[in-house]
């Protein structure tokens, strides 16, 4: 015998409410219900913050190894080379077989940078849990304002302004370059910091640079402003130099080879 079911049916209801609340739903394809609908727009773009409706990057499979492993040139600083994090503060993070791994806190490196070119590894949980931003979420919050999102975006549709490698918030990647869970990836990111007069008037926007795993995701785009969740980045002065924060969204990310180096000027000896 059929068990008798309750009108209306939970999952029916569950996507009402959805809707009604704009809340991301579950297992969806790209539409609407995995973002926000009651978001202010974008300057100067036809979308609104976390738009649901916005194209989604068109997938790619990335090339087995781009920049895994690579050392660090002699002029980097390295944060972490797999044995400690000594170079960080404000986490209780795992460290163990060359990786650490998200536990409590968003670690901050505890040297400052300007202008730099920054290469990292990440692997998102092998274990899949969760959907949309539920899954494998962590991010590169560069000077804990502007973050470059790290996702499971294999084969879990989020709003493209989140997905793995977005500008979080304001573009999403070119493309959805993304490995499996639980595989290592690449992040290789060049920053150029925002800068203000001495009134406190922006005369440069920052920019951003983003390659995954070997595919470019941002060519030196301009970053709105201070990253935002459901609202409209807007930048406050801030000194030209600043940490590079790991983001712990309570998911078991790890990260592998991370280093940093000045981006340097022409006929600068
Ligand atoms: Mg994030």
């Amino acid at each position: 015998m059929s068990k008798a079911i309750p009108f209306p049916h939970p999952h029916v209801l569950r996507l009402c409410l959805g809707v009604i609340f704009s809340v991301p739903a579950v297992g969806l394809a790209a539409d609407a219900n995995v973002g926000y609908s009651d978001t202010p727009m974008l300057p100067g773009q036809p979308w609104k913050v976390h738009d649901g409706t916005r194209p989604q990057p068109r997938v790619i499979t990335p090339a087995a190894s781009f920049s895994l492993g690579a050392n660090a040139p002699s002029d980097a600083v390295v944060l972490f080379d797999g044995t400690d994090m000594s170079n960080w503060v404000g986490a209780e993070w795992k460290v163990e077989n060359g990786y650490m791994e998200a536990v409590k806190g968003s670690p901050r490196s505890k040297q400052e940078f300007g202008d730099f070119q920054l290469h990292l590894e990440f692997a998102t949980p092998a274990e899949v849990k969760g959907s949309s931003q539920g899954r494998g979420n962590s991010g590169v919050i560069i000077y804990g304002m502007y973050e470059i999102q790290v996702l499971d975006s294999y084969h879990n549709p989020t709003y493209p302004d989140g997905q793995a490698g977005a500008i979080y918030g304001q573009y999403p990647p070119l493309f959805n370059a993304s490995k499996p869970p639980g595989e290592w990836q690449s992040y290789d990111i060049i920053f150029e910091t925002p800068r203000w007069d001495a009134d406190d008037k922006l005369t440069k926007p920052g920019n951003v640079t983003v390659i995954h795993n070997g595919v470019v995701l941002h060519h030196r785009k301009e970053i709105i402003g201070r990253v935002q969740h459901r609202n409209v980045a807007k930048y406050s002065p801030h000194p030209p130099k600043g940490p590079i924060v790991l983001q712990d969204h309570n998911n078991p990310i790890r990260y592998r080879n991370i280093w940093v180096r000045a981006l340097g000027e022409y006929d600068t000896p």
